[in-house]
């Protein structure tokens, strides 16, 4: 599939560019593409929009299709992989020794096991995230940067951002160029209610777990409202509330303010700044509940960077998919070439190959949120630091993706209006639900399309680096 370049190329003068952004600010406001501010990221009295590009980008449909195809497939994955506890224990063996978050997950995923699942529902969201890596042949390929099982965020806000850039494109004259529809809040809400409706009380509640600061309520609020819609009743409570007023019956029922808790949907609670000891012992509480969890701590553990680096080790997705070669050849085609950093003679040549070259490579701790993984000579810097140590097993390295500049703008409060180099990443939402053995529903639920100016290497739209995006077909 031959590069194509963006519709900012077609736009030169300032001028037209400045309408256009007005316009674009004005449809994302009317369409609820918003954000709480900075300055009060816990009130809803000033909103602004949230950041997005003036134009959609440019993907080859067939590699988007494919990215929509794979889908159902990697939600079998994370599942298979959430329930193999053999599997997890090899694969992150080493990470447990010498990166603390993942230890305290690990060691509720024991704890957990231990006692017996007290749930037979499961729950996965999940965002398989994509660069299309564009090689000096100028073929485009559909490359995996990671997969996030927990709080995958802007499915909400992504389902209404097509209505804007049909806008803008409207108003900007370009009538060739067509904007999908984007279901996913309709299915995420879709998987939810499924789980809640097999969890089987009527009274029972799905809990959002939400952060402290809640600068992107919206996203939340648009799949809180599908749910009501679909007479599903919501509730918002953090991990303090959890802590302060949530129990377990004689059945490991999770109750809390009076509600029976059904769902607990975590939009909070990847990251080791989020944690407080009560918190862990809030999210035991709740990992032990008979609640449906989403995800699981299985599941979070899945989609550690770790897993997937060994996911991607010769055989073991045969090990996953023994009768299913289709499903092995469909994954085994997005992953980009990842590798262990463990000791050892395959950790020493892999070390050994990123100091020779390290513009080629991402160096990945085991972190989630953006703006921590690490590029070029700070590669070197870290690794050397690090080689003699088993500390060296908290990273793995992955080859870095180079997909096509495409010119656009990406409007965010405060920065100034210009034409620039982008680089964009196109991300899958998935869904399943599992009842004991039996997978009730396996679908592929939307997309989010993440542009960011090329200066940036790293960072989400939450970190204020990428701005909402959506495709169109070339
Ligand atoms: P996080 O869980 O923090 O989002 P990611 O693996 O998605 O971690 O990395 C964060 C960002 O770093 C991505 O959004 C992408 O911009 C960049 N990135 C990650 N892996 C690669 C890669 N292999 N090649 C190029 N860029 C990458
Ligand atoms: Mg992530
Ligand atoms: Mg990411």
């Amino acid at each position: 599939m031959a590069c194509s370049l963006g519709l900012g190329e077609k736009f030169t003068d300032g001028a037209l560019l400045e309408q256009l952004a007005l316009v674009a600010k004005d449809a994302a406001a009317l369409h609820g593409v918003i954000m709480r501010t900075k300055e009060d990221p816990n009130s809803s009295e000033v909103v602004n929009y949230a950041p997005f590009t003036l134009f959609p980008t440019p993907i080859p449909k067939p590699v988007f299709e494919q990215a929509r195809l794979v889908q159902k497939d990697f939600n079998l994955l994370v599942d298979m992989v959430s329930r193999d506890s053999t599997f997890l224990e090899q694969a992150l063996a080493s990470t447990i020794i010498v990166d603390n978050f993942t230890a305290r997950l690990f060691k509720i995923y024991r704890h957990v096991l231990q006692e017996g699942a007290s749930s037979p529902i499961n729950l996965g969201l999940n965002r398989s995230d994509y660069m299309l890596h564009c090689g000096e042949n100028g073929i485009t390929s559909l490359k995996q940067i990671e997969i996030n099982t927990i709080a995958a965020s802007f499915g909400g806000l992504a389902s209404q951002l097509p209505a804007v850039h049909r806008h803008i494109l409207k108003v900007a004259g370009i009538h060739d160029v067509h904007v999908m529809e984007n279901t996913t809040v309709a299915v995420l809400a879709h998987g939810i209610e499924k789980a809640w409706s097999i969890y089987g009380s009527d009274r029972a509640v799905v809990m959002f777990l939400v952060e402290e600061t809640q600068m992107n309520i919206f996203d939340q609020r648009l799949l809180e409202h599908e749910l009501w819609n679909q007479n599903v009743p919501v509730i918002r409570r953090k991990f303090e509330d959890v802590t302060e007023k949530g129990y377990l019956d004689g059945e490991k029922r999770l109750f809390l303010d009076g509600h029976e808790v059904a769902v607990v949907y975590y939009r909070y609670g990847y990251m080791p700044q989020q944690y407080t000891e009560k918190n862990w012992e809030a999210r035991l509480m709740m990992e032990r509940s008979r609640a449906v969890k989403c995800p699981d701590i299985a599941g979070h553990l899945a989609g550690t960077k770790k897993v997937q680096q060994e996911l991607s080790r010769p055989g073991i997705l045969e090990r996953f998919f023994p009768d299913n070669p289709d499903a092995v050849s469909r994954i085994r085609s997005t992953f980009a070439g990842l590798y262990s950093l463990d000791q050892g003679d395959e950790g020493d040549r892999a070390l050994a190959m990123a100091l020779r070259d390290p513009d080629m490579f991402v160096l990945k701790p085991q972190r989630e949120g953006g703006g921590n993984n690490i590029y070029g000579e700070e590669i070197c810097h870290v690794l050397n630091e690090v080689k003699d140590r088993p500390e060296r097993s908290v990273y793995i390295l992955m080859d870095k993706i180079t997909p096509l500049p495409i010119s656009n703008c990406i409007l965010r409060r405060g920065s100034p209006l210009k034409l620039q180099t982008c680089l964009s990443e196109l991300g899958i939402f998935g869904v399943y639900v599992r009842q004991g053995t039996e997978m009730v529903l396996n679908e592929c639920a939307g997309h989010l399309l993440r542009t960011k100016s090329s200066e940036f290497a790293d960072g989400g739209v939450a970190a204020g680096v990428a701005a909402l995006d959506n495709p169109y077909f070339t």
